[in-house]
């Protein structure tokens, strides 16, 4: 047995190379990489070049792994002939090490025939690198005085292998009688362990501490993976329930998550609920090992932008307004908070994640028990001073028409809305059907009985479609979008209203011909708003 090997039991190997070209790739900086290495604690080199190892040999005398590295037709070959163990040998190895994979290398010497004349010309032990076990047996019966897994990952056969193959050590080290080499792949204090407590005699390591391209692409990657994949939590506050739930920046929702308001309990009922819903989707996120980068709210009601608290409120949500919701939910849960109107945020859904994507001028309508709204300009979604911009439900339609609950008569959303849509139904004779209570559930039967061809359905959907055409035509002479976006459970399923609305539209719009106003069905889905709201948390890392 050659006294090296006892000098490397149980130690650290430090690979220290550069390839061709590397900013490193000098011997200067080999040593001194060297050097750092044995400063840490490692008690042998594997170096390659005899340049590089007559240079370390007047600076350091541990045991040193010759190899030279050619790059030839078949690829790169590992100390391919005995010219080139001869050089090593001279400048100071103490080891050699060669390519003992059954891979056929027209130009250089067979490997049985390089481990003979290295033990009897160079009186140097040799250390096989190879791939695999069938390998490493012949080496060994060749007269390997080491083998290393060095190889396995490398050659055809084992390319498949993107990691340390800790079957191939054990079996080496069970079934061949020389001390068996780590090498390749491990890449951390941890596996350099693992593989110590696997039998192997030492552990070979490179890239994971001389390779600083390497590593720092290593952080670099991880960074920008984390940056996609870091999820935001959502949070929509609605008048009769609180939604939420983890958002990828894909749009993906997880963990969704669901209370009633309360809101006749006031503000502190409606926080209760706001931080009950948030706490739930938090501690599901954790258990999986994601941490949300912030948390995003929308809630009804005017946003103050500069601060997060609600400008105003109306009394679906009573005590709400004047409440610092931002500054609460940021000393609450210790994270980023942004806060939004509902339908601002299911505008930026729209425009991050639905058919608004693509488009720098739009407007959003939504079309419910009332109408919520957003526009869109260069790209940026317009807040206005108090956070009222985009209220396009309270733009007058009619002079002296009908009351709207914002004090004036004639406002869009007296008339297009669920209320609106009953109001004309059983104008035009059509009959509310028996056991449904509620407006909504009513509006939901007339859209049903104007798909299925019901006479006085479709009549009033095509009233209620001049009404929102006028508005839309408003729209499009104020504001010049590229695209007018309606959504709403009021017209989803009834595509012909749209098709409806556009074409009034074309009637009042002026130069219509050459503008060719465009309108199309959103489907702003139940977690619109719990999109929006994290996206304001996405494109906060941006500024
Ligand atoms: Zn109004």
């Amino acid at each position: 047995m050659f006294g090296v090997f006892g000098q490397l039991k149980g130690k650290l190997v430090v690979s220290c190379q550069a390839s061709p070209g590397e900013p490193l790739d000098s011997a200067d900086a080999i040593c001194r990489m060297s050097l750092a290495a044995l400063s840490g604690g490692a008690a042998g080199l594997r170096i390659n070049s005899a340049e590089h190892i007559r240079i370390l040999r007047m600076h350091a005398d541990v045991p040193i792994i010759g190899i030279h590295k050619q790059y030839g037709r078949a690829g790169l070959h590992i100390t391919p002939d005995f010219a080139s163990a001869a050089a090593l040998a001279a400048a100071g190895a103490s080891v050699i090490a060669l390519d003992c994979t059954d891979r056929v290398w027209p130009d250089g010497d067979p490997w049985q025939v390089l481990i003979t004349r290295i033990h009897e010309e160079l009186h140097l032990p040799v250390m096989a690198d190879v791939a695999t076990f069938d390998e490493a047996q012949a080496a060994v019966d060749a007269g390997a005085d080491c083998v290393g897994t060095t190889l396995n990952g490398y050659t055809d056969r084992t390319r498949h292998n993107k990691s340390f193959n800790w079957t191939l050590l054990l079996q080496m080290v069970a079934r061949l009688g020389v001390p068996v080499i780590a090498e390749g792949h491990i890449s951390t204090p941890e596996e350099a362990l693992r593989a110590l407590n696997c039998g192997a005699w030492c552990v070979v390591v490179g890239s994971a501490i001389t390779r600083p391209g390497l590593i720092a692409g290593g952080f670099v990657r991880a960074m920008e993976s984390q940056t996609l994949i870091t999820p935001a939590i959502g949070i929509d506050i609605g008048g009769t329930s609180i939604k939420g739930a983890l958002v990828l920046r894909n749009g993906e929702i997880h963990f969704p998550a669901q209370a009633p308001t309360h809101a006749i309990g006031g503000r502190d009922a409606i926080l209760g609920g706001v931080l009950n819903v948030t706490e739930r989707v938090l501690m599901a996120a954790r258990n999986e090992g994601l941490e949300p980068a912030g948390l995003g709210i929308a809630t009804a009601g005017a946003v103050d932008h500069s601060n997060g608290s609600i400008f105003a409120a109306t009394d679906n949500l009573p005590g709400w307004a004047g409440f610092p919701l931002r500054t609460v939910a940021e000393n609450h849960f210790r994270l980023p908070c942004f806060v939004i109107n509902d339908a601002h945020a299911a505008v930026l859904s729209e425009q991050r994640f639905g058919i608004g994507s693509g488009l720098s001028d739009f407007v959003a309508i939504t079309i419910g028990t009332g109408i919520g709204g957003g526009i869109v300009s260069a790209g940026k979604l317009l807040l206005g001073q108090h956070g009222f911009a985009g209220t396009i439900g309270h733009s007058v339609i009619r002079t002296d028409g009908l009351p709207c609950n914002c004090g004036r008569s004639g406002c869009l959303e007296a008339y297009v809305s669920t209320a609106g849509l009953i109001r004309e139904y059983r104008r035009l004779g059509g009959v509310v059907p028996q056991g449904v209570s509620d407006d909504a559930s009513i509006a939901l039967k007339i859209n049903q009985l104007a798909c299925g061809g019901d006479d006085a359905a479709q009549a009033a959907y095509k009233v209620l479609s001049v009404y929102l055409a006028e508005s839309i035509a408003n729209l499009f002479n104020i504001l010049d979008p590229q695209a007018v976006l309606v959504s709403g459970g009021l017209i989803e399923g009834y595509a012909r209203f749209i098709t409806d609305v556009e074409q009034q539209v074309q009637q009042r719009l002026h130069f219509a011909d050459k503008r060719q106003p465009q309108l199309r069905a959103a489907s702003a889905g139940k977690y619109a708003g719990v999109q929006g709201a994290a996206t304001l948390v996405f494109e906060s890392g941006r500024s």
